[in-house]
Protein backbone atom coordinates (compact mmCIF):
# COMPACT_ATOMS: atom_id res chain seq x y z
CA UNK A 1 0.00 0.00 0.00
CA UNK A 2 1.01 3.39 -0.39
CA UNK A 3 -0.50 6.66 0.81
CA UNK A 4 -2.05 9.60 -1.36
CA UNK A 5 -4.20 12.88 -0.58
CA UNK A 6 -7.19 12.34 -2.56
CA UNK A 7 -10.56 14.01 -3.14
CA UNK A 8 -13.90 12.51 -3.56
CA UNK A 9 -16.01 15.96 -4.43
CA UNK A 10 -14.90 19.02 -5.12
CA UNK A 11 -14.52 21.96 -2.87
CA UNK A 12 -12.52 24.14 0.01
CA UNK A 13 -9.49 21.88 1.64
CA UNK A 14 -11.78 20.16 3.47
CA UNK A 15 -12.53 17.95 0.78
CA UNK A 16 -8.43 16.39 0.82
CA UNK A 17 -8.30 13.06 2.57
CA UNK A 18 -5.08 11.02 3.09
CA UNK A 19 -6.17 7.74 2.68
CA UNK A 20 -4.33 4.15 2.00
CA UNK A 21 -4.32 3.43 -1.35
CA UNK A 22 -2.48 0.59 -3.21
CA UNK A 23 0.67 0.90 -4.83
CA UNK A 24 -0.04 0.68 -8.61
CA UNK A 25 2.13 -1.52 -11.27
CA UNK A 26 3.52 0.22 -13.99
CA UNK A 27 2.25 -0.92 -17.42
CA UNK A 28 3.38 -0.27 -20.55
CA UNK A 29 5.54 3.10 -21.16
CA UNK A 30 5.13 3.73 -17.64
CA UNK A 31 7.50 4.14 -14.50
CA UNK A 32 6.44 3.71 -10.83
CA UNK A 33 8.09 6.67 -9.08
CA UNK A 34 8.82 7.22 -5.70
CA UNK A 35 8.27 10.69 -4.31
CA UNK A 36 10.98 12.23 -2.19
CA UNK A 37 8.94 15.42 -2.37
CA UNK A 38 5.76 16.94 -4.30
CA UNK A 39 5.04 20.50 -5.63
CA UNK A 40 2.38 22.60 -4.63
CA UNK A 41 1.23 25.09 -7.40
CA UNK A 42 -1.50 27.36 -7.71
CA UNK A 43 -3.26 24.25 -10.60
CA UNK A 44 -3.81 22.08 -7.83
CA UNK A 45 -6.73 24.78 -6.16
CA UNK A 46 -8.58 24.74 -9.42
CA UNK A 47 -8.37 20.80 -9.62
CA UNK A 48 -9.42 20.93 -6.11
CA UNK A 49 -12.60 23.17 -6.56
CA UNK A 50 -13.86 22.22 -9.89
CA UNK A 51 -12.61 24.85 -12.09
CA UNK A 52 -10.47 22.89 -14.05
CA UNK A 53 -11.99 19.10 -13.94
CA UNK A 54 -10.13 15.49 -13.53
CA UNK A 55 -11.18 12.53 -15.61
CA UNK A 56 -12.80 11.09 -12.75
CA UNK A 57 -13.60 10.96 -9.21
CA UNK A 58 -12.06 9.73 -6.41
CA UNK A 59 -8.82 11.68 -8.03
CA UNK A 60 -4.99 11.93 -6.66
CA UNK A 61 -4.42 16.25 -6.77
CA UNK A 62 -0.84 17.41 -7.73
CA UNK A 63 0.75 18.09 -10.91
CA UNK A 64 4.66 17.69 -9.83
CA UNK A 65 7.24 15.63 -7.83
CA UNK A 66 10.89 14.15 -7.89
CA UNK A 67 11.99 11.12 -6.58
CA UNK A 68 13.39 8.06 -8.08
CA UNK A 69 12.44 5.58 -10.11
CA UNK A 70 11.42 2.31 -7.99
CA UNK A 71 10.10 0.01 -11.17
CA UNK A 72 9.38 0.44 -15.06
CA UNK A 73 6.30 -1.20 -17.25
CA UNK A 74 7.51 -3.25 -20.67
CA UNK A 75 8.85 -1.14 -23.10
CA UNK A 76 10.31 1.83 -21.02
CA UNK A 77 13.87 2.78 -22.40
CA UNK A 78 14.32 6.57 -21.05
CA UNK A 79 14.29 5.83 -17.43
CA UNK A 80 15.75 2.47 -15.32
CA UNK A 81 15.13 2.07 -11.21
CA UNK A 82 17.16 3.69 -9.12
CA UNK A 83 17.15 6.81 -11.51
CA UNK A 84 16.83 10.41 -9.64
CA UNK A 85 13.80 11.82 -11.96
CA UNK A 86 11.46 14.74 -11.45
CA UNK A 87 8.52 16.03 -13.20
CA UNK A 88 5.55 18.27 -13.95
CA UNK A 89 1.99 18.53 -15.97
CA UNK A 90 -0.47 15.89 -16.21
CA UNK A 91 -1.57 13.59 -15.64
CA UNK A 92 -2.48 14.23 -12.03
CA UNK A 93 -1.95 12.21 -9.27
CA UNK A 94 1.25 13.88 -7.74
CA UNK A 95 0.24 13.87 -4.05
CA UNK A 96 1.38 10.72 -3.15
CA UNK A 97 4.32 8.84 -1.68
CA UNK A 98 4.20 6.69 -5.24
CA UNK A 99 2.82 7.19 -8.17
CA UNK A 100 2.80 5.79 -12.07
CA UNK A 101 3.85 8.22 -14.42
CA UNK A 102 4.08 7.93 -18.08
CA UNK A 103 8.20 7.56 -18.29
CA UNK A 104 7.96 9.97 -21.21
CA UNK A 105 6.69 12.75 -19.04
CA UNK A 106 10.22 12.04 -16.60
CA UNK A 107 13.45 14.18 -16.41
CA UNK A 108 16.82 12.71 -15.02
CA UNK A 109 17.59 15.08 -12.36
CA UNK A 110 21.22 16.69 -12.54
CA UNK A 111 23.31 15.59 -9.40
CA UNK A 112 23.40 19.21 -7.79
CA UNK A 113 19.57 20.04 -8.50
CA UNK A 114 18.62 18.17 -4.96
CA UNK A 115 14.80 16.63 -4.61
CA UNK A 116 13.46 19.38 -2.73
CA UNK A 117 14.60 22.20 -5.44
CA UNK A 118 13.35 20.30 -8.20
CA UNK A 119 9.41 19.93 -6.83
CA UNK A 120 9.59 23.33 -6.15
CA UNK A 121 10.69 23.92 -9.64
CA UNK A 122 9.63 22.01 -12.16
CA UNK A 123 6.12 23.30 -12.73
CA UNK A 124 7.04 26.75 -12.21
CA UNK A 125 10.21 27.31 -13.63
CA UNK A 126 9.41 25.40 -16.76
CA UNK A 127 6.36 27.52 -17.25
CA UNK A 128 8.35 31.07 -16.60
CA UNK A 129 10.85 29.19 -19.35
CA UNK A 130 7.81 29.04 -22.05
CA UNK A 131 6.73 32.18 -20.81
CA UNK A 132 9.95 34.25 -21.50
CA UNK A 133 11.80 32.58 -23.93
CA UNK A 134 8.58 31.46 -26.18
CA UNK A 135 5.06 32.91 -25.66
CA UNK A 136 7.14 36.49 -25.71
CA UNK A 137 11.18 36.42 -26.40
CA UNK A 138 11.90 38.58 -23.09
CA UNK A 139 14.90 40.65 -24.89
CA UNK A 140 17.33 42.77 -22.91
CA UNK A 141 16.38 46.69 -22.59
CA UNK A 142 12.46 45.51 -22.30
CA UNK A 143 10.43 46.58 -19.38
CA UNK A 144 7.75 43.68 -18.47
CA UNK A 145 4.78 43.52 -16.30
CA UNK A 146 4.45 40.44 -14.12
CA UNK A 147 1.86 40.03 -11.67
CA UNK A 148 2.38 38.14 -8.61
CA UNK A 149 5.78 39.08 -8.82
CA UNK A 150 6.60 37.55 -5.02
CA UNK A 151 4.80 34.11 -6.04
CA UNK A 152 6.38 30.63 -7.21
CA UNK A 153 6.70 31.86 -11.11
CA UNK A 154 6.59 35.11 -10.11
CA UNK A 155 10.01 35.01 -8.06
CA UNK A 156 11.86 33.09 -10.95
CA UNK A 157 9.72 35.39 -13.94
CA UNK A 158 11.53 38.64 -11.94
CA UNK A 159 15.36 36.70 -11.57
CA UNK A 160 14.83 35.57 -15.39
CA UNK A 161 14.12 38.44 -16.79
CA UNK A 162 16.22 40.45 -14.88
CA UNK A 163 19.27 37.89 -16.48
CA UNK A 164 18.65 38.21 -19.58
CA UNK A 165 18.79 42.16 -19.01
CA UNK A 166 15.13 43.58 -19.30
CA UNK A 167 13.27 45.64 -16.82
CA UNK A 168 10.72 44.03 -14.29
CA UNK A 169 7.26 45.81 -13.12
CA UNK A 170 5.96 43.40 -10.55
CA UNK A 171 3.17 43.89 -8.78
CA UNK A 172 2.16 42.05 -5.22
CA UNK A 173 -0.39 42.83 -2.58
CA UNK A 174 1.76 43.68 0.45
CA UNK A 175 5.31 45.46 1.64
CA UNK A 176 6.79 42.60 2.20
CA UNK A 177 6.00 40.74 -1.10
CA UNK A 178 7.28 44.19 -2.42
CA UNK A 179 10.25 43.68 -0.78
CA UNK A 180 11.01 40.19 -1.66
CA UNK A 181 10.07 40.52 -5.29
CA UNK A 182 12.82 43.80 -5.23
CA UNK A 183 15.59 41.46 -3.91
CA UNK A 184 14.71 39.02 -6.79
CA UNK A 185 14.72 41.37 -9.89
CA UNK A 186 11.98 43.68 -10.02
CA UNK A 187 13.24 47.25 -10.44
CA UNK A 188 9.77 48.39 -9.82
CA UNK A 189 7.40 47.37 -7.85
CA UNK A 190 3.57 48.23 -7.08
CA UNK A 191 1.44 47.23 -4.23
CA UNK A 192 -2.40 46.73 -5.04
CA UNK A 193 -4.61 47.96 -5.53
CA UNK A 194 -2.76 50.48 -7.66
CA UNK A 195 -3.39 52.45 -10.68
CA UNK A 196 -1.50 49.93 -12.78
CA UNK A 197 -1.89 51.38 -15.84
CA UNK A 198 -0.99 54.64 -14.81
CA UNK A 199 2.15 53.26 -12.65
CA UNK A 200 3.19 51.07 -15.55
CA UNK A 201 2.87 54.89 -17.94
CA UNK A 202 4.71 56.82 -15.55
CA UNK A 203 7.54 54.00 -15.31
CA UNK A 204 7.73 53.90 -18.95
CA UNK A 205 7.47 57.42 -19.33
CA UNK A 206 4.32 56.79 -21.76
CA UNK A 207 5.98 53.63 -23.47
CA UNK A 208 3.63 51.41 -21.94
CA UNK A 209 5.23 47.89 -22.12
CA UNK A 210 5.39 45.03 -24.71
CA UNK A 211 4.15 42.16 -22.94
CA UNK A 212 2.25 41.61 -19.69
CA UNK A 213 1.78 38.54 -17.84
CA UNK A 214 -0.92 38.15 -15.75
CA UNK A 215 -1.78 34.90 -13.48
CA UNK A 216 -3.99 37.13 -11.85
CA UNK A 217 -6.86 36.82 -14.28
CA UNK A 218 -10.45 38.41 -13.62
CA UNK A 219 -9.02 41.25 -11.04
CA UNK A 220 -6.53 42.22 -13.28
CA UNK A 221 -7.00 41.85 -17.04
CA UNK A 222 -8.36 44.90 -18.17
CA UNK A 223 -6.08 46.91 -16.17
CA UNK A 224 -3.57 44.19 -17.57
CA UNK A 225 -4.72 45.59 -21.33
CA UNK A 226 -4.77 49.48 -20.20
CA UNK A 227 -0.45 48.63 -19.36
CA UNK A 228 0.16 47.27 -23.23
CA UNK A 229 1.26 49.35 -25.66
CA UNK A 230 -0.11 49.10 -29.14
CA UNK A 231 0.59 45.73 -30.61
CA UNK A 232 1.28 44.65 -27.33
CA UNK A 233 1.18 40.91 -26.23
CA UNK A 234 -1.59 40.27 -23.08
CA UNK A 235 -0.20 37.08 -21.93
CA UNK A 236 -3.02 35.54 -19.60
CA UNK A 237 -1.86 32.24 -18.25
CA UNK A 238 -3.45 31.80 -14.52
CA UNK A 239 -6.75 32.51 -12.34
CA UNK A 240 -5.73 33.06 -8.96
CA UNK A 241 -8.67 35.72 -8.63
CA UNK A 242 -10.84 33.87 -11.04
CA UNK A 243 -11.43 33.25 -14.48
CA UNK A 244 -11.87 35.76 -16.99
CA UNK A 245 -15.68 36.94 -18.09
CA UNK A 246 -16.19 36.50 -21.17
CA UNK A 247 -15.53 39.85 -23.18
CA UNK A 248 -15.72 42.17 -26.67
CA UNK A 249 -13.06 41.10 -28.69
CA UNK A 250 -13.43 45.03 -29.69
CA UNK A 251 -11.67 45.90 -26.97
CA UNK A 252 -8.27 44.40 -28.41
CA UNK A 253 -8.80 46.59 -31.38
CA UNK A 254 -9.89 49.60 -29.25
CA UNK A 255 -7.36 49.17 -26.84
CA UNK A 256 -4.29 49.17 -29.90
CA UNK A 257 -4.52 46.06 -31.75
CA UNK A 258 -3.07 43.77 -29.41
CA UNK A 259 -2.57 40.06 -29.27
CA UNK A 260 -3.85 37.70 -26.43
CA UNK A 261 -2.98 34.42 -25.81
CA UNK A 262 -3.86 31.97 -22.99
CA UNK A 263 -1.15 29.39 -22.98
CA UNK A 264 -0.89 26.03 -20.55
CA UNK A 265 2.59 24.18 -20.16
CA UNK A 266 1.05 21.39 -21.32
CA UNK A 267 1.29 22.35 -24.86
CA UNK A 268 4.53 24.08 -24.68
CA UNK A 269 5.84 20.37 -23.27
CA UNK A 270 3.59 18.47 -25.64
CA UNK A 271 7.02 16.34 -27.28
CA UNK A 272 9.71 14.72 -25.73
CA UNK A 273 12.19 17.24 -27.53
CA UNK A 274 10.18 19.84 -26.12
CA UNK A 275 9.96 18.96 -22.62
CA UNK A 276 13.86 18.29 -22.35
CA UNK A 277 14.89 21.58 -23.71
CA UNK A 278 12.48 23.55 -21.86
CA UNK A 279 13.92 21.74 -18.59
CA UNK A 280 17.58 21.90 -19.53
CA UNK A 281 17.27 25.53 -20.37
CA UNK A 282 15.48 25.88 -17.04
CA UNK A 283 18.58 23.47 -14.92
CA UNK A 284 21.43 25.82 -16.80
CA UNK A 285 19.95 28.88 -15.23
CA UNK A 286 19.48 27.28 -11.86
CA UNK A 287 22.40 25.53 -12.09
CA UNK A 288 24.54 28.88 -13.01
CA UNK A 289 22.82 30.52 -9.86
CA UNK A 290 21.02 33.09 -12.52
CA UNK A 291 17.92 31.65 -10.75
CA UNK A 292 17.80 30.58 -7.34
CA UNK A 293 14.90 28.48 -6.51
CA UNK A 294 13.13 29.61 -3.31
CA UNK A 295 11.42 26.89 -1.26
CA UNK A 296 9.78 29.39 1.33
CA UNK A 297 7.07 26.98 2.80
CA UNK A 298 7.16 23.23 3.35
CA UNK A 299 4.87 21.19 4.52
CA UNK A 300 3.66 17.42 5.19
CA UNK A 301 2.01 15.85 2.23
CA UNK A 302 -0.67 14.46 4.77
CA UNK A 303 -1.12 18.22 5.87
CA UNK A 304 -1.56 19.34 1.77
CA UNK A 305 -4.86 20.88 3.32
CA UNK A 306 -2.98 23.52 5.04
CA UNK A 307 -0.77 24.03 2.56
CA UNK A 308 -4.13 25.10 0.13
CA UNK A 309 -5.05 26.81 2.82
CA UNK A 310 -2.21 29.25 2.87
CA UNK A 311 -1.44 29.86 -1.18
CA UNK A 312 -5.13 30.46 -1.56
CA UNK A 313 -4.98 32.78 1.39
CA UNK A 314 -1.90 34.91 -0.32
CA UNK A 315 0.22 33.77 2.50
CA UNK A 316 2.98 31.67 0.77
CA UNK A 317 5.78 33.45 -1.28
CA UNK A 318 7.98 31.53 -3.89
CA UNK A 319 7.48 28.17 -3.82
CA UNK A 320 5.91 25.35 -1.40
CA UNK A 321 6.72 22.00 -1.33
CA UNK A 322 4.87 19.15 0.17
CA UNK A 323 6.85 16.01 1.62
CA UNK A 324 6.30 12.71 1.64
P1 LIG B 1 1.60 31.85 -6.62
O1 LIG B 1 2.69 31.48 -5.69
O2 LIG B 1 1.87 32.95 -7.60
O3 LIG B 1 0.31 32.18 -5.76
C1 LIG B 1 -0.73 32.91 -6.29
C2 LIG B 1 -0.55 34.42 -6.03
O4 LIG B 1 -1.52 35.11 -6.79
C3 LIG B 1 -0.79 34.84 -4.62
O5 LIG B 1 0.31 34.67 -3.76
C4 LIG B 1 -1.18 36.29 -4.77
O6 LIG B 1 -0.04 37.14 -4.76
C5 LIG B 1 -1.77 36.35 -6.19
N1 LIG B 1 -3.22 36.62 -6.14
C6 LIG B 1 -3.81 37.70 -6.65
N2 LIG B 1 -5.12 37.66 -6.43
C7 LIG B 1 -5.37 36.56 -5.73
C8 LIG B 1 -6.55 36.00 -5.18
N3 LIG B 1 -7.74 36.60 -5.30
N4 LIG B 1 -6.46 34.83 -4.51
C9 LIG B 1 -5.27 34.21 -4.37
N5 LIG B 1 -4.11 34.71 -4.87
C10 LIG B 1 -4.16 35.87 -5.55
O7 LIG B 1 1.13 30.55 -7.40
P2 LIG B 1 1.90 29.72 -8.54
O8 LIG B 1 3.27 30.26 -8.72
O9 LIG B 1 1.71 28.28 -8.28
O10 LIG B 1 1.05 30.05 -9.81
C11 LIG B 1 0.93 31.39 -10.25
C12 LIG B 1 -0.14 31.47 -11.28
O11 LIG B 1 0.35 30.93 -12.50
C13 LIG B 1 -1.45 30.75 -10.98
O12 LIG B 1 -2.51 31.56 -11.43
C14 LIG B 1 -1.33 29.51 -11.81
O13 LIG B 1 -2.56 29.00 -12.16
C15 LIG B 1 -0.59 30.03 -13.02
N6 LIG B 1 0.14 29.00 -13.73
C16 LIG B 1 -0.15 28.80 -15.05
C17 LIG B 1 0.52 27.90 -15.79
C18 LIG B 1 0.26 27.79 -17.25
O14 LIG B 1 0.98 27.08 -17.96
N7 LIG B 1 -0.75 28.46 -17.77
C19 LIG B 1 1.53 27.03 -15.20
C20 LIG B 1 1.84 27.37 -13.82
C21 LIG B 1 1.15 28.31 -13.12
P3 LIG B 1 -0.23 38.65 -4.19
O15 LIG B 1 -0.70 38.47 -2.77
O16 LIG B 1 1.11 39.27 -4.28
O17 LIG B 1 -1.26 39.29 -5.07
Amino acid sequence: MSKAIRIHAHGGPEVMRWEDVPTPEPGPGEALVRHAAVGLNYIDVYFRTGLYKAAHLPATLGMEGAGVVEATGPGVSLVAEGDRVAYAGGPIGAYATKRVIPADRLVKLPEAISFETAAAMMLQGMTAQYLIRRTHRVEAGETILVHAAAGGVGLILCQWAKHLGAHVIGVVSTAAKAELARAHGAEHVLVAPADIAADVKRITAGAMVPVVYDSVGKDTFMASLDSLRPRGLMVSYGNASGAVPPFELGILSAKGSLFLTRPSLASYTANRAELEATAADLFAVVGSGAVRIRVNQTFPLAEAAAAHVALEARQTTGSTVLIP
